[in-house]
């Protein structure tokens, strides 16, 4: 049995949904369909939940949000029409829309939330509705009544144990369960988002309840790529991956598979498999335990912009007893966190994720790290990415630091920091956000000479 999750270029229009529809069909085996909401359906058009926020954010401010949500009708209703469905599947689409829309603003994040998870909702109504359109036997499922729990963090929910068995009996029933992603319940059945793209998470932890033989992952590329190919022209397709693979990559920027989506499917050990909505014929990738087919040292390369560096020096660092803790303790204080820690003898650096560390963070975080642990020297450096090479043959290989590093040197690319995790299965190396492009092209030709 199969798990299907449909990402958001996916169920953008309704050719794209006839698409689905046929692919679901084509396979018995295709039991749990999990949708996103509909997403871009060309470059300069804007996503349906970003529509979605744009309307609770006027509303918040005061304003009917009306005009916003036209906008999202017309999303709907074009796909509706265009499918010859029932009117009345519209006619609820827009009665619960407009419902949402007049629930109660004083709890911000709990209206967002609700607002959000409309995406969803009424795209998996509209996709169970096309495939009963088109004969087959589906259902929408409810992820309040199917009980999918997760912690009330609103836009950053992450799931409770009881949902998987919970969710255990979701295939038993006889046709298609239709099941809306990125959201669920608190267990005080508010409704509470993921992660932005986390219908991917939504569809692992089906794929684990259900013990389904394969989580198919359905969006609009034929596979993985070793690297970035808007980057590497021509760049190699994969195979497999192993799940901590493709959790370093997904981390350093690989947008294909959301980084938080592996954790229920490695846990159940169910295998997922990367495929293409628009050429579903393509064998795609696949996430397993073990490879089976032998590769170089090198799996993926990644790199990902928006990091910074906070650079903290005091003489005999080493001897003090709970320095790192007590910086680390700023940080939790402020609510931030950290991604890393490379360190010398003398020295630490924190690296953050920009987005996190404002510019009123970065003063009272400076401050209080001058004030309280009496440094000599604190910095902080903007403007950083992420280089990084995976592959879990790397800890059997020797001297991949050394061709990384020759690369970067022949490529002139100045490396800021390198960090080796225990585990070996990735590299990370720090440079400046301008030459991130440049340090995937020189990884690239280095480890993968004869693809280029
Ligand atoms: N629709 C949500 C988003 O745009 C979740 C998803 O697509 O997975 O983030």
């Amino acid at each position: 049995m199969k798990v299907a999750k449909f990402g958001g270029s996916s169920v953008a229009d309704a050719d794209q949904i006839r698409k689905v529809c046929a692919i679901i069909t084509s396979d018995p085996e295709r039991r749990v369909v999990v949708v996103s909401a509909p997403g871009r359906r060309h470059p300069k058009d804007t996503k349906v939940t970003d529509l979605l926020i744009a309307c609770a954010e006027a509303r918040i401010a005061g304003v009917s949000g009306r005009e916003e949500l036209d906008g999202v009708l017309a999303r709907y209703r074009e796909i509706a029409v265009a499918l010859e469905l029932d009117p009345e599947v519209m006619e609820n689409i827009e009665t619960d829309l407009r419902r949402r829309l007049d629930g109660p603003t004083d709890d911000r994040d709990r209206f967002l939330d609700t607002m959000k998870a409309a995406g969803e909702d009424n795209c998996a109504r509209l996709m169970a509705a096309a495939l009963r359109a088109g004969g087959a036997e589906a259902r929408y499922v409810s992820p309040k009544e199917a009980g999918l729990v997760l912690t009330e963090e609103h836009g950053n929910a992450r799931v409770l144990p009881e949902s998987y068995e919970n969710l255990a009996h979701l295939a038993d029933g006889e046709g298609i369960a239709v099941f809306p992603g990125f959201f669920g319940y608190s267990p005080e059945g508010r409704v509470v988002t993921l992660p932005r793209g986390g219908s991917d998470i939504t569809g692992s932890i089906l794929a684990a309840a259900v013990q389904a033989d394969v989580y198919e992952n359905f969006t609009d590329v034929d596979c993985v790529f070793v690297t970035n190919p808007g980057v590497v022209t021509g760049a190699r397709a994969l195979d497999e991956l192993t799940y901590r693979e493709m959790r370093e990559l997904s981390y350093a920027g690989f947008g294909v598979f959301h980084e938080e989506a592996l954790e229920a499917v490695f846990h159940a050990g169910v295998p997922v498999c990367i495929k293409n909505t628009n050429n579903p014929d393509a064998p795609g990738t696949r996430i397993v335990h073990e490879r089976s087919c032998p590769i170089g040292a090198v799996s993926g390369i990644a790199a990902d912009k928006g990091f910074c560096q906070i650079y903290v020096s005091k003489y005999l660092m080493n001897r003090e007893v709970g320095f790192g803790r007590r910086l680390l303790q700023i940080l939790e204080d402020e609510e931030i966190s950290y991604e890393h820690t490379p360190s010398g003898i003398d020295n630490i650096s924190v690296v953050l994720r920009e987005q996190e560390f404002t510019e009123a963070a970065e003063q009272k975080i400076i401050r209080r790290i001058r004030d309280e642990l009496e440094v000599d020297d604190v910095s902080v450096e903007r403007g950083l990415a992420l280089v990084m090479i995976v592959g879990e043959s790397m800890r059997r290989v020797v001297g991949t630091a050394a061709k990384a590093c020759q690369a970067f040197a022949d490529a002139g690319v100045n490396l800021e920091m390198i960090n080796q995790g225990a585990s070996e299965v990735s590299m990370m190396f720090g440079v400046k956000a301008d030459d991130a492009d440049e340090a995937v092209r020189a990884l690239y030709g280095e480890f993968f000479p004869s693809a280029e």
